[in-house]
């Protein structure tokens, strides 16, 4: 009997190791608004990740929608077309006018050379991806940053432990948002997080995140209940205790594709972005038109074998009807994010996944 093999599969460590963390909070009584394992895993994270202030969240989505407000952005902000549609649902939650710019064929990022094109007197930001995990050229994007005076948001839901030549690449731009979704390299069932470079900042996201409150009795903005509860800090603390082992399993599996996947004609597999630490959330695939099958075909050969890949991400977030009339929307503005959803295939990777398994993805891709 095989079973089916999907994209991913959330890591969740033994059942009775959590148990301890329960009994914690059933003793305690409290369950949320910053409680003691909310504070445990903001230090904790810090410390890992090597970042100075982490605000943790519900979820990575309301932790975007809150990092724009926690700016004061408005107007129009130019981000990638090329990502999980939540990127631009945030702008929309504002009511911020996203401006789509293409990304770089190598890294599927948001293409610095394409970004001035794009500014107007409305545009205050930038909001670029990290796509799988691959750094953004943050350094390109600063400079034009500092140049028109924009702020930077870096959409880091890919990124969590992505470190580039100087540290964290979560310490670039203004702000980073990770998404610890069960689907993510390090998850807490649903939750996410704000990075910040300091205290003062740090404080203004407490206060959005808990409805505007500064103190008992005053409130100073309309914030949004966007906390994190104490049993999803709880796993997050007994998650980081397993996360180097789960990213050296993801290691492995990445290097086994690399090399079988090596001498396939018409299989791209994408390569690092001058990251110095991977994460190894994905295994993207571009699907060439040298190799045998459409992308489609091979998506659907897999699924009749049991497996089943992803097209991350197809359709283009400027493809979806609330985006689409947009005049940054058209295809003809975004042939290079066009084309990779046309082609591209995302692996199954998890540290779950045996080596027998991993196998036979390869075996169907290998026969074309
Ligand atoms: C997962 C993801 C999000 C949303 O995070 P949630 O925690 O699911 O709300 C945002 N952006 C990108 C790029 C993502 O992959």
């Amino acid at each position: 009997m095989t079973r089916p093999i999907y994209v991913t599969q959330p890591y969740l460590p033994p059942l009775e190791d959590f148990i301890p963390y329960l009994q914690q909070i059933w003793d305690r009584k409290i369950l949320t608004n910053g409680g003691p394992f909310h504070q445990q895993l903001e230090q904790a994270l810090c410390d890992y990740l090597g970042v100075k202030h982490l605000a943790l969240f519900a979820n990575g989505t309301i932790a975007l929608v809150t990092a724009l407000q926690a700016l004061r952005i408005t107007g129009e902000v130019i981000t990638t077309p090329y990502s999980f549609v939540a990127t631009a649902h945030s702008l929309l939650w504002n009511g911020i006018k996203p401006v789509f710019v293409d990304v770089d064929p190598d890294t599927l990022n948001l293409d610095p050379a394409r970004i001035e094109a794009a500014i107007t007197p409305q545009t205050t930001a930038i909001m670029p991806v990290h796509v799988y995990g691959h750094p953004c050229d943050v350094k390109a994007i600063q400079k034009i940053a500092d140049t028109y005076n924009l702020r930077v948001i870096y959409d880091a839901a890919h990124a969590f432990g992505v470190q580039d030549k100087s540290g964290s690449v979560l310490n670039h731009g203004d702000l980073s948002v990770l998404s610890f979704h069960a689907t993510k390299v390090f998850n807490t069932f649903e939750g996410g997080a704000i990075v910040c470079p300091d205290a003062k900042t740090k404080l203004r996201i407490d206060q959005l995140k808990n409805f505007g409150f500064v103190d008992e009795v005053t409130v100073v903005a309309p914030g949004i209940n966007g906390k994190m509860s104490e049993i999803n800090a709880a796993f997050g603390m007994l998650q980081l205790q397993h996360i180097d082992a789960v990213r050296n399993r993801r290691q492995e599996i990445d290097a086994a594709y690399r090399q079988q996947l090596a001498g396939v004609k018409g299989i791209r597999c994408l390569n690092d972005a001058g990251e110095t630490v991977r994460n190894y959330s994905y295994f993207p695939v571009l699907v060439q038109p040298e190799y045998p099958l459409g992308r489609d075909a091979l998506y659907e050969k897999l699924k009749t074998h049991g497996i089943y890949a992803r097209r991350y991400f197809y359709p283009l977030i400027s493809d979806f009807p609330m985006y689409r009339g947009l005049p940054s929307a058209q295809r003809s503005n975004l042939p290079v994010a066009a084309d990779a959803a046309d082609k591209v295939l995302c692996l199954p990777i998890f540290p779950a996944l045996q080596p027998q398994e991993q196998q036979r993805v390869i075996d169907i891709i290998q026969g074309g």
